[in-house]
């Protein structure tokens, strides 16, 4: 059995990036950034006036209190059009153009007005102004790709008046969930069913990841309608299946998969939740076959079908982050798998996080996962540890 991070390592070497596609700015957050793109407006735009007050040249004013005569207003988006001669000033506002003969700005609570007399008490030269591009300058780059698009880079691709922008288009992920026993909620079912945590689970992932999921539905556990469905999903940029991917005999995602073309590329990893993960190819397209377990589903998505999908989109797809963390209880040694701890997080007096593992660790209890806030990651054959040790957690909050 191969361990996660060589696991984690083949998928990465087994994904390549979708294409692009232009979108507008206004639909372009939580997207991957495939485009260097320029400003096409300098920031500011014009050298500004910082503050309100006065802007004047500070030789006119060898000490204080000077006086001068106020022939003006500039406002932001109302220059002040004329000349300023020795002896005057113009008023002006945060954000407006500052006169071209104009040297510093006095802040107004540093003046006295009089009509249009001004008496400055306190000056110092220079102050008060923003030099054009002092931010960026037309043609510069203003972001770097690839990068998933936050507020702020919206706020700066806009700043440089940037409407439209090449990115990664939406992975489409094809899920297959598989086992005659699965139905979709809210559909009819029998006693001996149960109802699929998978698919919409998966589902809601791929979307956070900013993949576009497609479900092809429950398919049953029979060879035939496993091929079948397995030639349907290979036109996606990514098949994710969930079940039948043990080693009973119902377990017949691999051999089926296999009939329509499977290159099989690893199967069993050393990890608890989650051993039997399968990875391959089926032609071209990647497809990662998760265990029917919800919590080893989900799991293994966040270890692997998350990176997978940055990968899709251009980004490196590393491992999600790991952070550090103390006990909240003891946990036993652990044994040759990889072990990811359902745990609940609390801030202890010295503003450490403390993670406390839950009782119920069972595979099965999607209730315990969803009431968990990060996983604490035990390492091949580590030793048993005490309350307040350190280990390092995933997070789980905005991901999974
Ligand atoms: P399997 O990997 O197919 O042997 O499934 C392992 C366990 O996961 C079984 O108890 C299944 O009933 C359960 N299971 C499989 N698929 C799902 C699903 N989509 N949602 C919830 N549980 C599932
Ligand atoms: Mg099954």
């Amino acid at each position: 059995m191969i361990s996660v991070e060589q696991a984690q390592g083949l998928v990465r070497d087994g994904v390549i990036a979708v294409g692009t596609e232009t979108i507008s700015l206004s639909e372009s957050l939580g997207r991957i950034l495939a485009e260097s793109p320029t400003a096409r407006i300098a920031h500011p735009a014009h050298t500004v006036s910082a503050m309100d007050g006065y802007a004047l040249r500070a030789e006119n004013i060898p000490a204080t209190p000077g006086t001068l005569t106020v022939i003006g207003e500039s406002a932001a988006g109302h220059p002040f059009e004329g000349s300023v001669k020795d002896g005057q000033a113009v008023r002006i506002f945060t954000g407006a153009h500052v006169p071209y003969d104009t040297d510093t700005v006095v802040i107004q609570e540093d003046v006295e007005r009089d009509g249009d007399t001004i008496t400055i008490n306190s000056i110092e030269p220079g102050r008060h102004i923003r030099p054009k591009a002092q931010d960026f300058n037309e043609g510069d780059p203003l972001l770097i790709p690839p990068l998933r698009l936050a507020a702020r880079h919206v706020g700066l691709l806009a700043a440089g008046d940037r409407p439209s922008l090449q990115v990664y288009q939406r992975p489409r992920v094809a899920i297959v969930s598989t086992g005659d026993e699965i139905v979709l909620p809210g559909e009819p079912r029998t006693s001996s069913q149960i109802v699929s945590a998978n698919g919409p689970a998966l589902s809601a992932f791929i979307k956070t990841k900013g993949g576009n999921p497609i479900h092809l539905g429950v398919v049953k556990d029979d060879e035939v309608a496993l091929s079948a469905i397995a030639e349907a999903a290979k036109t996606a940029d990514l098949i994710v299946t969930s079940g039948g991917v043990s080693v009973g005999d119902r377990d017949l995602v691999r051999k089926a998969f296999g009939s329509a073309g499977l290159d099989v590329n690893f199967h069993k990893i050393a990890m608890r939740p989650g051993k039997p993960l399968m990875f391959g190819h089926l032609d071209k397209t990647p497809m990662l076959g998760l265990p029917g377990n919800p919590v080893s589903a989900l799991v293994c998505a966040l270890l692997f079908l998350g990176p997978a999908i940055d990968r899709l989109q251009g980004l490196p797809g590393s491992a999600p982050q790991r952070t550090p963390a103390v006990l909240g209880a003891d946990v036993n040694a652990n044994g040759g798998r990889e072990d990811y701890m359902r745990a609940v997080l609390s801030q202890n007096d010295d503003g450490r996080q403390t993670a406390t593992p839950l009782f119920a660790q069972d595979s099965s209890m999607i209730g315990a996962l969803a009431n968990s806030d990060a996983l604490i990651i035990r390492p091949i054959g580590a030793p048993a540890a005490k309350t307040g040790e350190a280990v390092p957690i995933l997070p789980l909050d905005g991901l999974l």
